[in-house]
């Protein structure tokens, strides 16, 4: 059994990025610049943000923190996205998530500029990706991928089942698998909350990949001798013996299941450091572009 390192790998993807940004800085190009847009103050959004702008600043992006009061107008926040679209010195924006109950989180996205959604969000990145056009791929699946590539894992003819159809993760992902490109070639299965018999298609993965936000949904049970297990589930459970008050878990019983699988991801250390490695490279593709284009 192998462990999926998702530290180790984002530690040597965001070398490559900071290797990227000084030679764009010796040849007097621009730095890449992430904007987010942080509304209210949820605890956990608090710490996902200020990873990203560390990790932003480690790397020599320029990253620039747009914080809005929880009460804000729906129609204020979008004329602050339009503000940011029309901003050449910006990017990439993102719109940290979960929004106030009053803001429509699909009008949010879709005011966001295609080009600098660098979430990958964004209705025309979505079906570009699927199309295998040039795109934004959402942060999370493009972490999963990028791990699959650099631990050269074969998909092509492979069974993948993915558990969760979110627009976030388990949607993006299953097209991914599914496209005719390196990694993908697979054959697709999609399982979701209504799933009859959830066991029986898991049983069926050559390659599992778990998005549910239920800790414990796969149990050693449910997983063939062999296989490769990527749990992108993150989910707090209160902990007092921890400083913070909480521990981390993912959706797989890990230490049951490991044993069976021939490469799996831990929680934490295995999907989460790759999304903030995967949204620093679509910012940096950005940029990227835009040299292209003149
Ligand atoms: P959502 O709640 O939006 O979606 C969960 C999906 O799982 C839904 O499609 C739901 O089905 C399905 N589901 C829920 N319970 C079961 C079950 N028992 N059996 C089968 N399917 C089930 O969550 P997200 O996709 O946004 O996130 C999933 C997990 O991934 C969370 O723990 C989240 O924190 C984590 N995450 C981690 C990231 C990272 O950086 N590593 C980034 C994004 C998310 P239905 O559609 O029918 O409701």
């Amino acid at each position: 059994m192998h462990i999926l390192d998702g530290k180790k790998v984002s530690e040597q993807i965001l070398e490559e990025i900071k290797k990227e940004v000084t030679l764009l800085k010796q040849e007097n190009k621009k730095i890449p610049h992430l904007a987010i847009i942080l509304v209210g103050n949820n605890p956990a959004s608090e710490t996902y943000v200020g990873a990203k702008i560390k990790t932003c600043e480690r790397v020599g992006f320029r990253a620039s923190l747009i914080r809005l009061p929880d009460s804000i107008e729906e129609s204020a926040l979008l004329n602050k996205i339009d503000g940011i679209n029309s901003n050449d010195d910006i990017d990439g924006l993102i719109v940290q998530s979960p929004f106030p109950k009053h803001i429509s989180p699909e009008k949010v996205i879709e005011r966001i500029s295609p080009g600098k959604d660098v979430d990958g969000f964004h209705p025309e990145n979505l079906g570009r990706m699927a199309l295998n056009m040039p795109a934004f791929v959402p942060a999370t699946p493009f972490g999963v991928l990028q791990l699959i590539a650099r631990y050269k894992i074969p998909t092509a003819g492979k069974h993948c089942v993915v558990v969760g159809r979110s627009h976030l993760a388990g949607l993006p992902m299953s097209l991914l698998m599914m496209r005719n490109a390196r990694p993908g070639n697979c054959t697709v299965t999609v399982c979701h909350s209504r799933t009859a018999d959830l066991k029986h298609y898991c049983m069926q993965a050559d390659i599992l990949i778990v998005a549910t936000g239920q800790t414990e949904t796969i149990t050693a049970d449910m997983v063939k001798e062999g296989a490769v297990v990527i749990d992108i589930g993150i989910s707090r459970i209160p902990d007092a013996s921890k400083k913070s008050g909480y521990r981390l878990m993912g959706d797989v019983k890990f230490d049951e299941v490991a044993p069976k699988c021939s490469y799996i991801t831990p929680v934490p250390g295995g999907v989460g450091p790759m999304t903030i490695a995967s949204l620093l490279m679509n910012t940096l593709e950005g940029v990227k572009r835009k040299y292209k284009q003149v």
